[in-house]
């Protein structure tokens, strides 16, 4: 239906596995260029690029994006590699931990914001120029998608008020840089998964995870695969061009109070 994501150059933070690695895997194989990352070493990341179909063109980046400084390298360690960037992915994310709001202390406040918001903030501020300079190349659109969540319309799970808090952000920056930078034809979309059967349940037991099933209209967790093609869609130009400001929830009709 569309191919113009041949040759596009992508970055994708948080790809070493689950959503991220599923979205990064998906776009190699519509022929995007695509910049993988992780925090783990690029040793570990072996194991991760053997899970791309062969011809792909990818290559791995470490940063710990909990860092500005580290984001700014990764951006311009990508943007190098792949000579700009036309599409930013912001995957990258995680619980951080559970605490309730008595248990919360600095550091936690720290470690969860770091991850989910200092990251796809700093991230993308470093990216704009590329985004910028491929809509004026291309006289097309150049498209930024983060991954918010369910929990930024429900609140989140026990202990999760700061996770569900700062995807919230998340969904909301994004309508803000709609407004400052349309101007340079520059997209930005959320991807808000539901309940997305990756490490980041780990922490389940059966009973809680029947629990949450029985709250989707599907009654079961969803998968990386599953959540993909909303990533594909929203890099795509020829797809998705006049969609900007959205969040897209794939969900399987677990539905928010
Ligand atoms: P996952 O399998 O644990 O993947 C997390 C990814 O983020 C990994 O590639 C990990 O890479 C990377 N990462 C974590 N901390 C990092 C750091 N400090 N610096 C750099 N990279 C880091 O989890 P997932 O479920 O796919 O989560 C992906 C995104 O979806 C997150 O933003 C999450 O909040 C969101 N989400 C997930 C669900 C769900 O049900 N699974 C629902 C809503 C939203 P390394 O291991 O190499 O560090």
């Amino acid at each position: 239906m569309f191919d113009d994501l041949k040759g596009k150059k992508v970055l994708v933070t948080g790809s070493t596995a689950g959503i991220g690695l599923e979205a990064a895997r998906s776009l190699a194989s519509a022929g995007a260029r695509v910049a993988i990352h992780g925090s783990r070493s690029a040793d570990a990341a072996q194991s991760v690029l053997e899970q791309f179909d062969g011809g792909s063109d990818v290559a791995y980046f470490q940063a710990d994006v909990r860092s500005s400084a580290a984001c700014k390298a990764l951006v311009e360690a990508a943007a190098d590699h792949l000579g700009g960037i036309d599409v930013l992915i912001n995957n990258a994310g995680g619980l951080g931990g559970r605490n309730g709001l008595e248990s919360i202390d600095d550091d936690f406040f720290d470690q969860v914001l770091d991850l989910n918001i200092r990251s796809v903030v700093m991230v993308t501020k470093y990216a704009i120029p590329f985004l910028r300079k491929s809509a004026e190349q291309s006289g097309e659109t150049s498209s930024v998608i983060s991954t918010g969540s369910i929990a930024a319309r429900e609140g989140g799970g026990p202990g999760a008020s700061l996770y569900g808090g700062s995807k919230a952000m998340v969904h909301n920056l994004h309508r803000n840089w709609v407004k400052e930078f349309t101007k340079d034809n520059i997209r930005f979309n959320t991807v808000a998964p539901g309940t997305i059967d990756t490490a980041f349940h780990e922490d389940k037991d059966q009973g809680t995870r029947d629990k949450i099933s029985g709250t989707i209209a599907m009654g079961r967790f969803g998968s990386s695969a599953e959540l993909a093609p909303a990533y594909v869609f929203l890099a795509s130009h020829a797809a998705s061009g006049y969609v900007t400001g959205q969040v897209i929830d794939v969900n399987g009709g677990q539905m928010c109070p």
